[in-house]
């Protein structure tokens, strides 16, 4: 068994990134480029995400659906600056059956222009509405630099969409959305806290009146816009033909919104919770929260395993997803070396001594304390222990989020020293395009800005400020 060997993940974070990702086995590289391939490993912990993510979705009365991979390409064209926003990106088919097709099919970049259709065929009365829709799929936008979980041009995830009677309505449902759904599951699931707010009109999805986002700040520093929640224009009712009668007779478009979250909250959960070590997740996550570690030889091999399938039983039986690591081959110190690489939050360990006292040792993945307990109350101090760990992830991820925010007031001075290093802007900013557009020469964007008000100027220009925002480098 090899030894860790990972990149240096404080001066060499992006080769540590990848790593990681290699030696856990979370992804590999598709030969097509851009694509990666998600193993088994990866797969588990987007499973895990997404039974979070589904089940609060349906408590929201969505219901899940399934729409065509191909769109016509005159769907796409319909909405301008839908198309202007996804033209760069799209994937088109332009043959098949062993001939040129008539009308060129567009592989999905998302799904709004074919829900939207069929929105127009089912929308007739506003006792039709709302319409709210989950679809989980994969969608492909042709990525030149790509980067596992991160940036692929093939990616997966799930994709809302629903109409509105009213755009309140839709207002009050994407914000729903966005803090009793998002928010929730990024920090008291995932244990990743983030600064939440609007898009500016440069940054917001192509077609959208208003984009809510959720940003996360990674241990380098940078930003990662971790999930989004967009109210759309009234162009695509009236484009797509989405129209009903209201209650009192009159014929009325409804207000479309959207909402997304990505196989990149794999990549956030990498680059906020990972050590030198290799992964760690978060218990409410880990596909595997307990991995059952016997050390014995040959001799003593039957009382061991007797405690560890003991252990096994009681905490599976409350519900644990727990392992036994019960390779004949490797030794104790490799089999320590995989369940950290693979961030599995708690291992159990039990030797011979443990064994015939009745006890079990609990190793702390986050900080490496151990702790030995009576096996009579094992399943309570797992069950303890998994919770605390999910708070330390939390608090320490917050932590290293508050660390990097300070407060700014002239981009001329945060912004070479953020460029130079790291780090994460809350500023003034006056809402023109051309201060916003200065920051492209710190390698920085506004990543959202924020309801609270405490800068009285714009950091570019100095006149007054309309909004606080957060500035930084991002994925
Ligand atoms: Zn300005």
């Amino acid at each position: 068994m090899k030894k860790n060997t990972l990149p240096d993940i404080k001066t060499q974070f992006s080769e540590w990134y990848l790593e990681v990702i290699a030696a856990a086995e979370l992804s590999d590289q598709a030969p097509v480029r851009g694509c990666m391939v998600i193993r088994p490993y990866g797969y588990a912990i987007w499973e895990q995400i997404q039974k979070n993510l589904d089940e609060r979705i349906k408590a929201q009365g969505y219901q899940n659906a399934a729409f065509p991979l191909l769109i016509p390409q005159s769907f796409i064209n319909k909405e301008k600056e839908h198309v202007e926003g996804f033209a760069p990106e799209i994937a088109v088919v332009t043959h098949a059956g062993g001939d040129q097709l008539e009308e060129p099919l567009v592989i999905r970049p998302t799904s709004e222009t074919m829900i939207h259709h069929m929105f127009s065929k089912w929308v007739h009365s506003w006792r039709d509405l709302p319409l709210k829709l989950n679809q989980w799929c994969s969608v492909v936008r042709w990525e030149k630099r790509s980067r596992p979980f991160l940036r692929t041009t093939e990616f997966w995830w799930h994709e809302c969409h629903a109409a509105h009677a009213t755009y309140e309505q839709a207002k009050q449902d994407i914000e729903q959305a966005h803090f009793g759904v998002y928010k929730k599951v990024l920090e008291d699931i995932l244990a990743i806290p983030v600064i939440s707010g609007k898009k500016t009109q440069s940054e917001m999805f192509a077609g959208a009146t208003a984009t809510y986002t959720h940003e996360a700040i990674m241990q380098d520093g940078k930003a990662l816009q971790s999930a989004t929640s967009h109210l759309l224009a009234p162009a695509f009712a009236e484009q797509f033909g989405i129209s009903f009668q209201d209650e009192t007779g009159t014929q009325a478009y409804p207000t479309l919104s959207s909402w997304g979250a990505t196989t990149r909250l794999i990549g956030a959960l990498i680059m906020v919770h990972g050590d030198q070590k290799g992964l760690i997740l978060p218990p409410r996550i880990a596909p595997i929260q307990v991995m059952i570690v016997p050390i014995a030889k040959a001799e003593t091999k039957e009382a061991v395993m007797q405690a560890c399938e003991n252990i096994h039983e009681q905490l599976k039986n409350k519900d644990i997803r727990v392992h036994i690591h019960n390779d004949d081959q490797s030794t104790p110190g490799a089999k320590f070396y995989y369940t950290e690489l693979r961030g599995i939050p708690l291992r159990i360990e039990i030797g011979e001594k443990e064994a015939r006292a009745q006890q079990a040792t609990l190793a702390n993945r986050v900080d490496g304390s151990k702790n030995v307990i009576a096996m009579s109350e094992i399943t309570m101090a797992v069950q303890n222990k998994l919770e605390e760990i999910q708070q330390q992830l939390f608090d320490r991820a917050l932590a290293m989020q508050q660390a990097y925010i300070t407060d700014e007031d002239k981009l001329s001075e945060f912004g070479p020293r953020i460029d130079g290093s790291s780090g994460v802007a809350k500023t003034g900013w006056c809402g023109s395009k051309e201060c916003e557009a200065q920051t492209k020469q710190y390698k920085m964007t506004i990543r959202c800005t924020l309801e609270s008000q405490k800068h009285a100027h714009c950091c570019v220009c100095g006149k007054p400020s309309i909004t606080d925002c957060i500035m930084a480098k991002s994925y």
